[in-house]
C-alpha cells in the first residue's frame, strides 16, 4: 500500500515536472510567451491561432520578424517552423484556426490552457470549455497601460465571474491600443506555468502589472454564485458568427470549413494558394483560409459584413447543390 503510494507520487512528480500546455492566441503576448517558455523543455506545446502575419504585427511582435514577406504565412505555421527547428525535447502541435466551441475536445490533451486571445468572445468560449473539461487555465490580457494575469481552476472563480462583475471595465485588447508586454510581465506568466507544474499554483489570484510604473498588485477573486459558467452551467454562447476589429484588420470566423476552389470562381481577382484564397481588390485585401477564418484589410465593418454574408451564402448554395 505504502509502496504503491510512493510509486504513484514518483510518477506524479516526474509528470508534473514537465507537461503539456495549450497556447491560444499568439499575438503580442502569446508570441513573446512562446519565445520565453521554450527553454523550460515542456513535453508538448499546442499553438492555436487563425491569424496571418502582417506588416502591422511587426512593431509589437518581434517574434515574427524575418517572415517571408512575399507569401501569406500563418502565425502558427511560422511559429512551428521557428520553434521546431531549435526544439530538442518539446513537441509542438499547431492548430491553424481561431478557437471555437467545436475545439473544446482538444483541451483533454493538455494539462494547462493559456488564453492570450484579444477579445471577450474568445475568452468566454475558452473559459467555459476549460470549466467543462475541468482544465486549469491562465487568462492574460494587455491594454495600453497594464497587463493582467489570472489563474483559474480547481473550483476557483472563473473568467466569467470577473467579467460579469466588472461591466465595461474589461477592454478588448484588439479594439484598443495595446502596449508591448514588458519582460517582467512575460516572465511572470512563464513563472506561473512553472509553479503550476510544481504544484504551487495560486488559483483565484489576479495580478495586475502597471507598465508605466513597473508596479504590480494582486487580489483574490471571489467566485460568483450566480456565474452562468462556473456556478450554474447555463451559459449560452453563440459562436456561429464572430467578427472583431483589430489593428491588422477585421477578423471573422465562419466556424466551418470552406471550399476555396468554389470561392475562387466566385470572387473576381482572387488567387488560390495552398492554404489561402487571397482577394486583392484595389487596396482592399481578404485572406480566407480553408478552416473558414477571414482577415479583411481596408474594409469597414459594413462592407466586411456584406462581403462575408455573400461568401457564406454562395458557399452554402454550392454545398447544397453538391
Ligand atoms: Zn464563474
Amino acid at each position: 500500500m505504502y509502496l504503491n503510494k510512493f510509486i504513484f507520487n514518483l510518477e506524479m512528480a516526474s509528470f508534473m515536472a514537465k507537461g503539456r500546455i495549450l497556447v491560444i492566441g499568439i499575438g503580442a503576448m502569446g508570441s513573446a510567451f512562446l519565445e520565453n517558455i521554450k527553454s523550460k523543455d515542456l513535453d508538448e506545446i499546442g499553438i492555436f491561432d487563425g491569424d496571418i502575419i502582417t506588416e502591422s504585427n511587426l512593431f509589437n511582435q518581434p517574434f515574427y520578424s524575418g517572415y517571408y514577406r512575399s507569401k501569406a504565412q500563418s502565425k502558427v505555421e511560422f511559429a512551428l517552423d521557428k520553434l521546431g527547428k531549435t526544439s530538442k525535447n518539446t513537441k509542438y502541435t499547431g492548430y491553424d484556426r481561431y478557437f471555437g466551441k467545436r475545439d473544446a475536445g482538444i483541451l483533454k490533451d493538455y494539462d494547462l490552457i493559456l488564453d492570450f486571445t484579444d477579445n471577450i468572445k474568445s475568452r468566454t468560449i475558452i473559459n467555459y470549455a476549460c470549466i467543462k473539461a475541468k482544465k486549469p487555465a491562465i487568462y492574460s490580457s494587455i491594454n495600453e497601460r497594464e497587463g493582467t494575469v489570472y489563474f483559474y481552476g480547481d473550483g476557483s472563480a472563473c473568467f466569467n465571474c470577473i467579467l460579469r462583475n466588472s461591466i465595461g471595465k474589461i477592454k478588448e485588447g484588439c479594439e484598443s491600443h495595446t502596449a508591448i508586454p514588458t519582460k517582467d510581465f512575460i516572465d511572470f506568466i512563464t513563472q506561473s506555468v512553472d509553479d503550476f507544474f510544481k504544484d504551487k499554483a495560486e488559483f483565484g489570484k489576479l495580478s495586475v502589472f502597471d507598465f508605466s510604473k513597473a508596479g504590480r498588485f494582486s487580489l483574490n477573486i471571489k467566485k460568483d454564485s450566480d456565474c452562468e459558467a462556473c456556478s450554474k452551467d447555463s451559459l449560452v454562447i453563440d459562436d456561429d458568427e464572430f467578427i472583431q476589429i483589430c489593428s491588422s484588420g477585421i477578423k471573422f470566423s465562419a466556424g466551418k470549413e470552406l471550399d476555396l476552389g468554389n470561392l475562387a470562381g466566385y470572387l473576381k481577382g482572387s488567387r488560390l494558394t495552398e492554404e489561402y484564397l487571397i482577394v486583392d481588390n484595389g487596396g482592399r485585401t481578404a485572406f480566407i483560409s480553408r478552416q473558414g477564418d477571414f482577415l479583411l484589410t481596408g474594409y469597414n465593418k459594413d462592407e466586411a459584413r456584406e462581403l462575408l454574408s455573400s461568401i457564406l451564402a454562395y458557399d452554402s448554395k454550392k454545398k447544397n447543390q453538391a
